[in-house]
């Protein structure tokens, strides 16, 4: 190969034996791994840092960390293939100082350490923070449905399983009526089914008989309990809707706040719920814990619209934005919508379209909701009457807290480009760590697991954002002026 760069010769021995550090150059990112947990104190997250006073060793909990951390900034998330890298893969190598565990241990450290994995991914967050990185003013909140390890074969709502149930019961009795039918024919002097035939009636009739007892006793079950859905495979896991394109999968509901400057991921939980409703005060008050400004502003799209989240977020200080959806259909039929009316706070009534007051009549409690009644009595006379109210008069309903929801509204009338703020900032993120994942979302099954599992993703997306913000050397120099405990000596 005259003329081309040449290699070394594999058996030619070398005078001044190359380091493990040699391949590892100093601005490659496997430097931050080390860094970030060397500057863990592992003992307070709650990692089992005390060696064993009998048996064999154990591997230090920073190893096990390291080779996982290293593992989902690189796509790696399967213990198996983390087992085979750390004896092939030269940064790895590096990073766990030519230690191998084999991927029992590796796959037990990320199920045994779920709580303390996931405060590592905090740890990280505080990071951010120290290094000025989270004192943007607007967070946007979000949710994305991740594929559990279910198949949605093995997925049941009471619904369903009342279905499968019939069509068993019919495939049954088309069975028993062949089977019969042969029967009846052979009695008559008719010829008898081949032997051959018989035996797969009876071999799918017996399959059919302990399906239906199977469908029948997981009905039972989910009755008695009042649980709505079963999973076979991952209990936990809840079938959901996402798009019209993909319309439902089975799995959990990430919600996730991330920052409209950096486009940190600040806070997030996995989730068993499949709407987003219910869930917006709680994740802008974890993002807002972390967050430097003292008037976080938090967007969020129309699936988190509830009158009591957002009055849960005023009262925590952070000012929320969410358009409302449209469920009247008023407007779409060519009829006065409640937009046409207007209220004046000083008067308490509402200006209808035809230029009347409706006056507050009285009160009471609606799902919860303490809600105010407004009328006239002209609307009997009214010439548009025909537009506006199919009854004797149009009522209007107000929430006590009404004016909180008209203060959101007036901030979208304000400022039309910020749920475009929202779509950019926070659904690049899960696009990223979907495509990380790959076709199989989580790996591992129940909640608690999902969790970590998360954690570490989230993790990972956040270093890499940190990496691509402040560049490896900064953020290395950053780690280690936050270097904690010196490197213990058992590995
Ligand atoms: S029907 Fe009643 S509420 Fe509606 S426009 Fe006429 S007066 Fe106003």
């Amino acid at each position: 190969m005259a003329g081309f760069v040449e290699g070394a010769g594999r058996q030619q021995a070398m005078l001044f034996p190359e380091t493990l550090d040699d391949y590892v150059g100093e601005a490659n990112p496997v430097r931050v791994v080390d860094a970030f947990v060397e500057m863990l104190d592992l003992a307070a997250l709650g990692f089992r840092t005390a060696a064993k006073e009998t048996g064999r060793p154990g591997y230090h909990p920073g190893l096990m960390l390291r080779i996982y951390v290293y593992g989902y900034l690189n796509r790696i998330q399967s213990s198996r293939r983390l087992e085979t890298e750390c004896g092939r893969n030269l940064e790895l190598i590096w990073l766990t100082s030519r230690l191998q565990p084999d991927f029992k241990t590796i796959a037990n450290f990320r199920k045994e350490n779920g709580p303390a994995i996931r405060k590592v991914c905090r740890q990280f967050v505080l990071f951010c923070r120290d290094m000025s990185l989270l004192d943007a003013d607007t967070v946007a909140v979000d949710g994305s449905r991740f594929k559990a390890v279910n198949a949605k074969s093995k997925s049941f709502t009471l619904e369903k399983l009342r279905r499968k149930t019939k069509d068993i019961d019919a495939g049954i009795a088309r069975y028993m009526a062949e089977l019969v039918r042969a029967d009846a024919a052979e009695a008559e002097g008719g010829q008898p089914l081949p032997k051959g035939r018989l035996e797969r009636l009876a071999r799918k009739l017996s399959f059919l008989v302990r399906e239906a007892e199977e469908t029948r006793a997981m009905q039972a079950r989910m009755e008695a309990s009042g649980e709505t859905q079963v999973s076979l495979t991952d209990p936990d896991a809840r079938s959901m809707t996402t798009t019209a394109r993909h319309p439902r999968v089975i799995g959990y509901n990430v919600q996730s706040v991330v920052d409209a400057e950096h486009h940190l991921i600040v806070a997030h939980e996995v989730t068993m719920q499949g709407f987003d409703r219910g869930a917006l005060s709680g994740m802008a008050i974890a993002a807002q814990e972390v967050m430097t400004t003292d008037d976080l502003h938090a967007v969020a799209d129309k699936g988190y619209y509830s009158s009591e989240q957002l009055l849960a977020c005023e009262r925590a200080g952070i000012t929320a934005t969410v358009p409302k959806p449209n469920t009247s259909g008023a407007g779409a039929r060519g009829q006065y919508d409640r937009a046409d009316f207007v209220y004046d706070a000083e008067s308490d009534t509402y200006a209808c379209p035809a230029g009347k007051a409706l006056t507050y009549r009285y009160a009471r409690a609606e799902d919860g909701l303490q809600m105010r009644r407004y009328w006239t009595n002209a609307c009997p006379g009214c010439p548009l009457k025909s537009m506006c109210t199919t009854g004797t008069e149009r009522r209007m309903r107000r929430w006590e807290h009404e004016d909180v929801l008209e203060r959101v509204q007036q901030r979208i009338a304000d400022d039309p480009l910020i749920m475009r703020i929202r779509r950019q900032t926070v659904e690049h993120p899960f696009g990223t760590i979907k495509a990380w994942m790959g076709a199989t979302h989580f790996t591992m099954k129940r909640l608690k697991n999902v969790a970590t599992e998360m954690a570490l993703h989230v993790l990972a997306y956040n270093m890499k954002r940190v990496m691509k913000i402040l560049g490896v050397p900064a953020m290395l120099a950053a780690l280690q002026a936050s270097t904690a405990p010196a490197r213990p000596a058992a590995w």
